[in-house]
């Protein structure tokens, strides 16, 4: 068959937002927007008034690799606390920017704690939840002031969870008036997206600059999402904050999560992304951010640690060895890089392939830039070492994990140890 007259077409599509936002502190500019990476961001769940308590768990997102940490400002506690939790991060050498979340009481926290107001680099505002009434406009406006004042940039922040019932009647009785009314979920997305493309002009028309708006117009089904993030985008150009509201738990606010923003990224839709995980009782906060990477770096948008390709597993190895191995590498590597990436420009291009047997495992280990093949049932006990597609030795005995460990940060060393950027 002769080949077709074009090569099939590749990779994510162009980012649709034009303008861009500068999110400071300090000396650190994160950039949302305009062609820049799509960046990482994660919310602490702490209770803010606790300083030292938010200010570790800030660090823990920082170090797994969030690029902005929200916090919510809740109550006066809160507010008064912001400035004790930069001060506190500041001596622990974090510089990430700092996001106020803010809702019902945003415009008092905001003027009563000046310090507060100037010590977070941006403001969440969620429009459902300024104000009701004629209280609405003045205490949204207020807001808006003090971001002029302070120069911070402001994520308009729609929620189906908390939409403004006053501008959703108001599209229920236009929606009423057509000859032909749409249905309820269509009105439900078109008051979403109004909601903040209107809170953005008149945030613009109170003296905010363009370039110091972000939108975001979170809803927790997929489909839901996909279609108001596409529509938001056609509506105006500011840079768009993506997320899947309350995703859930587990494996289902993963996947969930994944689906709903790959169809977006991949369209060139968002330009920071947060992946709203419910963690299992006790479990770690930084999962949010180690997913939120692994989405943009599956899909060949970052780059932020080295990958482990590990086969599923299958009838022919029946030992965990493999399992074992793999997790190992891969903890391994992520705990590294917050050193690595100083250290070792360029090693987070690494490809790692820990495979569990003869009939995929060398072909596999090949194409990484380091690779073992594990023995599986029935093969002779020895695991062979690719780097760089060629066999450099064959490990046996009861030290086959450690010995690969020290290959691993050997090649590290020696690969990415130089002032040159390798791929
Ligand atoms: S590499 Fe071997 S063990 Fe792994 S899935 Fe393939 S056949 Fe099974």
């Amino acid at each position: 068959m002769a080949l077709p007259n074009r090569p099939i077409d590749s990779g994510p599509l162009q980012r649709h937002t034009t303008r861009s936002v500068a999110i400071r502190y300090g000396s650190k500019t994160v950039m949302v927007g305009g062609g820049a990476p799509v960046m990482v961001q994660s919310m602490t769940n702490t209770d803010t008034a606790d300083a030292i308590g938010t200010a570790i768990q800030i660090k823990d997102l920082a170090r797994a690799g969030s690029e902005i940490v929200r916090i919510t400002v809740n109550n006066p506690e809160a507010a008064a606390a912001v400035i004790a939790i930069r001060e506190q991060l500041d001596k622990m050498g974090v510089d990430v920017p700092l996001v106020g979340d803010f809702h019902y009481n945003g415009h008092k926290l905001l003027s009563d704690f000046p310090e507060c107001a100037q010590a977070l680099s941006k403001y969440r505002i969620n429009p459902g939840n300024v104000g009701q009434g004629a209280k609405r406009d003045t205490q949204f406006a207020q807001m808006i002031e003090i971001a002029c004042k302070y120069d911070k940039p402001v994520r308009i922040g729609v929620n189906w969870g908390s939409l403004d019932q006053d501008l959703l009647a108001r599209i229920m009785d236009e929606n009423a008036q057509r000859a032909d009314p749409w249905d309820a979920q269509a009105v439900m997305y078109e008051a979403l997206v109004t909601s903040a493309v209107e809170n953005a002009r008149r945030a613009e028309e109170l003296g905010l600059a363009g370039d110091k708006i972000i939108l975001s117009c979170k809803v927790s089904g997929v489909q839901d999402l996909i279609a108001v993030y596409r529509e938001l985008a056609r509506r105006c150009d500011y840079p768009l904050h993506l997320g899947l509201t309350e995703a859930g738990m587990g494996s289902k606010g993963i996947v969930a999560s994944t689906a709903a923003l790959s169809v977006l990224l991949q369209e060139g839709i968002g330009d920071t992304i947060r992946i709203s995980l419910t963690p299992e009782p006790g479990g770690d906060r930084t999962k949010e951010v180690v997913v939120g990477q692994e989405i943009l770096q599956t899909m060949g948008l970052r780059k932020f640690t080295p990958m482990v390709i590990a086969c599923p597993g299958c009838g022919r190895t029946t030992s965990t060895v493999f399992q074992e191995l793999a997790d190992r590498i891969q903890t391994y590597l992520r705990d590294q890089m917050p050193e690595w990436k100083k250290q070792y420009p360029g090693v987070e291009n690494m490809n790692v392939a820990v495979m569990g047997c003869i009939v995929n495992g060398p072909g596999e280990s090949k194409h990484a830039n380091i690779g073992i093949s594990l023995p599986g049932t029935g093969e002779s006990p020895a695991a062979p070492v690719f780097v760089d597609g060629e066999k450099k030795v064959t490990l046996r005995g009861d030290r086959i994990a450690e010995e690969f460990q020290a290959i691993v940060l050997d090649y590290v060393k020696t690969r990415y140890g130089s002032a040159v950027v390798n791929n």
